[in-house]
């Protein structure tokens, strides 16, 4: 592996939205920052990846603004890092976010409908959207197929996240679930959503709050990415040898 794997590391919230709250007063925003730099420092002090962050501190910015981030950057991975929260205080648990189909269809229609050339696509599909501009049928169906395969890295990398937070934080089942959110919606990258406890639970707010806990959390995550990628690149040495 010659060439490092880039993390996008998103952590929710910031600033004036401080994101879910615990009854105690624990704001997640801090949560999802603090678990975040552990995961940053993880990567970076391995040599098979690197790392960028949507945000470093206690700033407020828009998902638009998040999105326009990740755009601009040669990402292989994005993981958006937050906390859940419910009106009744026995929910608790983990959970993992990928984007729904019906979100990606229109994501994919309205990129279409725009017409126009970006960086969003690797340079060898880039090279038959431009020698073939009026051909919607093909470009969809390019970006169709495109999104396919991102969904089986997510569906992929899920196994791995649910099998380590569930070794590392002892959490109940770990659900994976679809959803029409901003921070997963860019078509041209595999994207995942990891509610990391419910913070309007007494118990998990208290775990939340440590940095042993925080760094257990960044450690599963860690571990699942590093686990994914190995795995894929010995089906590949596989399938070349
Ligand atoms: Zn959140």
């Amino acid at each position: 592996m010659n060439q490092k794997i880039t993390i996008a590391i998103d952590a929710g919230h910031g600033g004036k939205d401080p994101g879910a709250i615990g009854h105690r007063g624990l704001q997640e925003k801090t949560v999802n920052l603090a678990i975040a730099n552990e995961l940053k420092k993880l990567l970076n002090n391995d040599k098979m990846f690197r790392t960028i962050l949507t945000r470093k501190n206690d700033s407020y910015i828009s998902v638009n603004k998040r999105r326009e981030f990740i755009q601009k950057h040669r990402i292989h991975l994005l993981v958006s890092i937050h906390a859940n929260s419910s009106k009744k205080k026995g929910v608790s648990g983990a959970s993992l976010w990928i984007i729904s189909n019906n979100r990606m269809n229109r994501e994919i229609s309205n990129y279409l409908k725009k017409n126009q050339s970006s960086n969003l696509l690797c340079n060898n599909l880039q090279n038959i959207f431009n020698a073939n501009k009026n051909d919607l049928f093909l470009k969809k169906t390019i970006l169709d197929l495109q999104f396919n395969n991102l969904k089986k890295i997510e569906l992929d990398l899920s196994k791995h996240l649910s099998e380590e937070l569930n070794k590392q934080i002892k959490t109940k089942k770990i659900d994976l679930n679809y959803a029409s959110l901003g921070i997963l919606s860019c078509i041209h990258i595999p994207s995942i959503l990891i509610e990391t406890g419910f913070i309007t639970n007494l118990v998990e707010e208290k775990k939340l709050s440590t940095t042993a806990y925080q760094k257990k959390i960044a450690r599963a995550i860690y571990i699942a990415l590093k686990n994914y990628f190995i795995n894929q690149w010995k089906l590949n040495k596989k399938k070349f040898n």
